[in-house]
């Protein structure tokens, strides 16, 4: 089974002590190639180094995520422009609105998300999305601005948003929020509805540890090795064999952001 994890955080600084063993470890799960999500300008550079050094196997996305939005000032726009251009950067993001939390002021949320969308235009780079609590101002801007190549990260939503998503051509990305009994039970039938050729996986660490995982992890923290377990709760849900999921998505994550077979 051969799969690509196409949202992780491995610039996070809690992967700085053994990043080299989870990137074992993530070869030895089945999962060949890895997106490292930028949120930040530090975090994009960082992702774009990871990139460097393990070339063909890591790729980078370049983008401020709504919750550094004030970050992302006139002046600070060139920056992340040059980043976004580098070749490494497979997409612009992770870039969007985030209302939920509302870490930066809504209205700099859809100035820096704007920008973004527009950088993604001019490289021709798809996007990188994450959308909380803010669907209508969220797919409004995705239509003014012409928005078809795309992955909404972390779908989370309804029917409605995935099929409003869907309509725009984007990718939809499930994590390990479909293993949560808890809140992840209307994500199990969302799942079913999206196209085989629009489903991406992700884990989203070291976020959304999957809470199946047998024996439990001693820590939280989440990493990419764990993919498996949300191909399998995906592939339960749609009636189709794991590897199916892993196969189709894998084509689907390496045509999107334009991946080259390792
Ligand atoms: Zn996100």
């Amino acid at each position: 089974m051969e799969m690509i994890d196409i949202g992780a955080n491995l610039a996070h600084d809690s992967f700085d002590a053994d990043r080299d063993a989870v990137l074992q470890r993530a070869a030895a799960a089945g999962v060949a190639q890895i997106v490292v999500t930028g949120s930040s300008e530090e975090s994009t550079r960082r992702a774009i180094e990871l990139a460097s050094v393990h070339a063909g196997v890591l790729f980078a996305t370049a983008g401020i995520h709504p919750h550094h939005a004030a970050d992302l000032t006139v002046d600070a726009l060139p920056a992340l422009q040059a980043l976004a251009a580098d070749s490494r950067v497979v997409a612009v993001g992770e870039c969007g609105l985030d209302y939920f939390r509302d870490f930066s002021p809504r209205d700099l949320q859809r100035r820096a998300f704007a920008w973004q969308l527009e950088l993604a235009a001019r490289t021709g780079k798809p996007v990188f999305l994450h959308q909380r609590d803010a669907h209508e101002d969220f797919i409004a801007m995705l239509r003014e601005h012409r928005v078809t190549r795309g992955v909404a990260h972390c779908f989370t939503a309804g029917e409605r948003e995935r099929d409003e998503y869907l309509a725009l051509g984007l990718h939809i990305g499930i994590t390990g929020w479909i293993n949560d009994e808890r809140r992840g039970l209307h994500l199990r039938e969302v799942v079913k509805g999206i196209p085989a050729n629009r489903l991406l996986i992700e884990t989203d660490a070291p976020y959304l540890l999957p809470r199946d995982i047998a024996p439990k992890p001693k820590t939280r923290r989440n990493e990419p090795a764990y993919l498996p377990y949300v191909v399998r709760a995906i592939a339960h849900e749609r009636g189709e064999s794991a590897e199916s999921v892993a196969g189709a998505s894998t084509a689907a994550a390496r045509q999107l952001f334009g991946l080259p077979a390792p």
